[in-house]
């Protein structure tokens, strides 16, 4: 179900078709204003870049989803498992997750390699950061329930989705990290580990209860491909950041307002 427009001024990956009530997209490096090495839709502040370049881009980016820059919340990201529900923007320090029931409140994390992933349910939606300690520890789970929790839904009830990460065609890691995931997250190839971070945080949600109709990928590679996204591992910590941002919205049909 997810998309990516190439021809795009400001190509980013949508939800095809998107649900009702519910805005969702995951960006690509591709249609900013940053120069090298960040070129050129860096979102993310602790990058090293040029700060009113990332904001530029934010707002380019939010604006193209028709959301309000000023009500745009994230998370201090500190590889943990904890979730923040925030009903206001702003930064959420000591939290790698956000929830929220408040409609136009846009939530985004980010990345460059580790696995966004984006969650919607009747009623709230969540963002979550989850490299391979989040995952490992419980992140993708932990953000589940939270929008069980906010929205008052079983697991059955909820969607989630997976963004561009570093796949287990890039991710190579040494033992101690691949002790902490399970057999079908790994691969052994010349001699050493490749870790599939999404295989590992689906095996969890499904564990969880979500219904695995209900779990979608965009299936992109942070790492192979230089051209679309930035990748810490590949470009050596020195690169930009994407996001994966969602929002509740009020679907107005008519003058209508459903939410
Ligand atoms: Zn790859």
């Amino acid at each position: 179900m997810w998309t990516l427009a190439p021809s795009s001024d400001l190509p980013i990956w949508r939800a095809t078709p998107e649900p009702h009530g519910v805005r969702l997209a995951f960006s690509t490096r591709r249609g900013g204003v940053s120069a090298p090495p960040f070129e050129t839709l860096n979102l993310g502040r602790s990058s090293g870049d040029r700060l009113e370049l990332v904001e530029a881009n934010r707002e380019r980016l939010l604006r193209s989803l028709d959301l309000d820059p000023r009500r745009l919340a994230t998370a201090g990201q500190v590889h943990g498992t904890t979730v923040t529900r925030v009903a206001n923007a702003g930064l959420a320090p000591e939290c790698d997750a956000l929830v929220t029931t408040t409609s136009g409140l846009a939530l985004a994390v980010t990345a460059a390699d580790c696995l966004p992933i984006l969650y919607h349910a009747p009623g709230a939606v969540a963002a979550a950061h989850s490299g391979w300690r989040g995952t490992a520890a419980g992140m993708p789970e932990a953000a589940l329930a939270a929008v069980c929790a906010a929205a008052g839904v079983p697991t059955a009830r909820v969607t989630a989705h997976f963004g561009p990460c570093i796949r287990g065609c890039c991710y190579e890691v040494g033992d101690e990290v691949a002790a902490r995931f399970p057999a079908a997250a790994l691969r052994r190839v010349d001699g050493r580990w490749r870790l599939d971070l999404p295989t590992a945080a689906r095996a969890r949600l499904l564990e969880a209860g979500l219904v695995p109709e209900s779990l979608h990928d965009t299936g992109a590679c942070t790492s192979c491909e230089p051209h679309w996204y930035y990748s810490y591992r590949r470009d050596h910590g020195r690169t930009g950041r994407l996001w994966g941002v969602v929002a509740r919205v009020d679907e107005s049909t008519g003058g209508a307002t459903a939410s």
